[in-house]
């Protein structure tokens, strides 16, 4: 592995002094930069283990200063944040349900802003995405936090609740995170790759592939003994088996044959011209098939020529090597596209 990719590791829970500090101590060999552990933990139901509370706080102070790593838990409410950051915590993080919830973030960034934690020198607040894939909400707890004046924010992308999450606990959508780079290019991004699989033998695979969507870093849970967990059993590993996949990643290097690169990037951007100049001849000639049913009076809408389109397009797209899911949203957006054009365009000559 690259230096330069950060690893953020240590159990889903904090269940006992032993248990945080053998797993820390073991962390430290492996050169993991920073140590989580969940001190209060939001489970969807009740009765599941919601961790051991405040008093987990002084075994992550321990293993601050026995190992020398970072240490960081996740804060809800304005009294975990205060009693964290009493308690010397370097780093937090806002899990998913509570970015989902733009209350509960401001009453964080209000906090943080009361008692002026945002200019403390090194304070990191990690938002996770929120667990339903909206952009908005996720930019928003951002612009919260730096509305409060934290400098440090990092972004941990663990994927996002759906019914259907096929071999995922939680889908990627990497669109997602990708928009937030693009809105947000100084942000560092991770990636739990622990919550979006739900399962150990995924850990290393998605991984991998955030790698080459050259995020920043990575938080694994990982746990002395993972099936003695008191949460989240399935997808924690061992200190071991977080060796061997740390060792098995690939970095994609950024600088290598740059010259290629470039030859591939000019010709997509003159297929990129040529797709709109097509695009662009299109929707003229979708505005003439306008002006022809304004004459006769037809309607805009034909239902039975869009679903004959799609179907048909599909087939073509297939055929010539393209996923047909893909060539069935296309045709979508160039239709919709379309009865907005002839739309306006008969508004304008009402
Ligand atoms: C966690 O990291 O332990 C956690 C509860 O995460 P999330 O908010 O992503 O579910
Ligand atoms: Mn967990």
């Amino acid at each position: 592995m690259r230096s330069g990719i950060k690893i953020i590791a240590g159990p889903c829970s904090a269940e006992s002094r032993q248990q945080v500090l053998d797993t820390a101590k073991a962390l430290a060999g492996l050169g993991v930069d920073v140590f989580r552990a969940g001190v209060w933990k939001p489970r969807t139901r009740p009765g599941m283990f919601e961790g051991v509370g405040a008093k987990g706080l002084q075994w992550l102070e321990d293993v601050r200063k026995e190992t020398g790593m970072k240490v960081c838990c996740e804060v809800a409410t304005p009294e975990h944040l205060n009693q964290a950051l009493d308690s010397g915590i370097d780093m937090l993080w806002v899990g998913a349900r509570t970015t989902a919830d733009p209350f509960a973030v401001q009453a964080l960034a209000d906090e943080i802003k009361r008692t002026s934690r945002g200019s403390m020198e090194d304070l990191v607040v990690m938002v996770k995405n929120p667990i339903n894939p909206d952009v908005e909400l996720w930019a928003g707890a951002v612009e919260r936090f730096k509305n409060a004046g934290v400098k440090d924010i990092w972004l941990v992308h663990r994927g996002f609740s759906s019914y259907d999450t096929g071999i995922y606990r939680n889908l990627p959508l990497w669109h997602i995170p990708i928009e937030m780079k693009r809105r947000f290019p100084e942000i560092p991004l991770f990636c739990d790759p622990s919550h979006m699989g739900g399962k150990q033998p995924l850990i290393a695979p998605i991984s991998q592939q955030a790698l080459d969507l050259m995020y920043d870093g990575l938080m694994i849970e990982c746990h002395c003994n993972p099936d003695q967990a008191l949460s989240d059993k399935t997808q924690q590993v061992t200190p071991l088996q977080l060796e061997k996949i740390l060792n098995q990643l690939q970095i994609r290097e950024n600088v290598q044959d740059q010259q290629s690169l470039e030859s591939f990037r000019s010709r997509i951007d003159s297929l990129d011209e040529s797709l709109f100049r097509i695009l662009s001849e299109r929707m003229e000639v979708s505005r003439r098939i306008g002006q022809y049913k304004q004459q006769r009076n037809m309607p805009v809408l034909q239902s039975k020529r869009y679903s004959e389109i799609v179907e048909n397009r599909s087939d073509l797209a297939e055929s010539i090597g393209l996923d047909r899911e893909f060539a069935k949203s296309l045709m979508e957006i160039i239709h919709k596209e379309s009865v907005k054009v002839q739309l306006d365009q008969r508004n304008s000559k009402d």
